[in-house]
């Protein structure tokens, strides 16, 4: 008994096993689609002043996918991350954020754009060419672009990510800090980084003002940064409460749903043209 049970187990783990293997198959056929159909879509999300103003924006990618309508990073950034694709994909994401901001320069010479670069890329040999190349085909005030990178990969790589921020920092672009409290950073690197931006992770965002603690951590993060000469970013703020805090304790600025989800980038740049109008 038991060995015919081993072996149906043994037959529903092969199924499962080639049930993943198909859909992973198909999942970098569609990632692949998806390229030559451009079906990646440019969305970006207002960060604002603690007046409310935008200051800028956050370029975070989304799927317009042709079945199951417009899809989040997280669906399909950890399988092209595994596939070897991130870099097209960030590749895709600067090139139009430097177009972006091509267009904004125009009429807005102070707004900014952030662009995430995945860990794998940021420490390739590649991103710092294709980088210039983008600067040399969008001759745009390199410091109106910044690149997000997360604390993680900082501390992984220490010595190759020092030397691919100093070479970023020479041409010009600005360099924050995502997810900022989330890894370990050490406080001595932390000062030594010639980073221009911190963004506090929306895990210490979320429970403001109920959790005494997060309200403390905050606040701490916020004050180190201010000494560090830093500017500090809020992510995930969804309340007036939250919004209250982070101006009692000097901010600079907050993105969140409670004052724009991400939404396509011709809405952005509509929602920043009435806002200046009536400002
Ligand atoms: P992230 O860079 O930390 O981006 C912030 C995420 O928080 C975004 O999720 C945003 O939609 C979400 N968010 C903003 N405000 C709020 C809020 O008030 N409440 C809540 N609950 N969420 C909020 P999204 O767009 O799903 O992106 C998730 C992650 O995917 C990003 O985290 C970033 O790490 C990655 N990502 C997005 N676009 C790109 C890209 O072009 N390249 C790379 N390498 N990664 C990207
Ligand atoms: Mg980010
Ligand atoms: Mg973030
Ligand atoms: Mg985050």
């Amino acid at each position: 008994r038991a060995k015919s049970l081993g072996g149906n187990n043994y037959q529903i783990f092969q199924r499962n096993m080639a049930t993943e293997a198909s859909e992973t198959l198909s999942l970098e056929g569609e990632i692949r689609r998806a390229f030559e159909e451009q079906e990646y879509t440019l969305y970006l999300q207002p960060k604002v002043d603690m007046e409310g103003h935008i200051q800028g924006f956050e370029s975070l990618i989304r799927w317009d996918h042709p079945e199951r309508g417009i899809l989040p990073p997280n669906e399909f950034i950890p399988a092209m991350e595994s596939l070897g694709m991130i870099e097209a994909m960030d590749n895709f994401v600067l090139e139009a954020s430097c177009r972006q901001l091509k267009v904004l320069e125009k009429l807005y010479q102070d707004v900014t754009i952030a662009v995430n670069i995945s860990s794998t890329h940021f420490t390739d040999r590649n991103f710092i060419s294709y980088l210039k190349s983008c600067l040399d085909r969008y001759p745009i005030d390199p410091s109106r672009l910044e690149l997000e990178i997360t604390e993680t990969l900082l501390m992984e790589n220490m010595s190759i990510g020092l030397e691919v921020i100093e070479q970023i920092k020479e041409l010009g672009v600005r360099i924050a800090i995502d997810d900022f409290g989330t890894g370990y950073s050490s406080l001595s690197y932390l000062k030594k980084l010639p980073v221009d931006t911190l963004k506090i992770d929306r895990e210490f965002i979320k429970d403001i003002p109920d959790s005494e603690s997060d309200m403390q951590i905050s606040s701490v993060i916020i004050f180190l940064a201010k000494q560090l000469n830093f500017k500090v970013v809020a992510e995930g703020v969804e309340t007036s409460e939250q919004l209250v805090f982070l101006k009692a304790n000097q901010c600079d600025l907050a993105q969140g749903f409670y004052f724009s989800k991400p939404i396509p980038a011709h809405q952005a740049l509509l929602l920043l043209e009435s806002e200046r109008l009536h400002q």
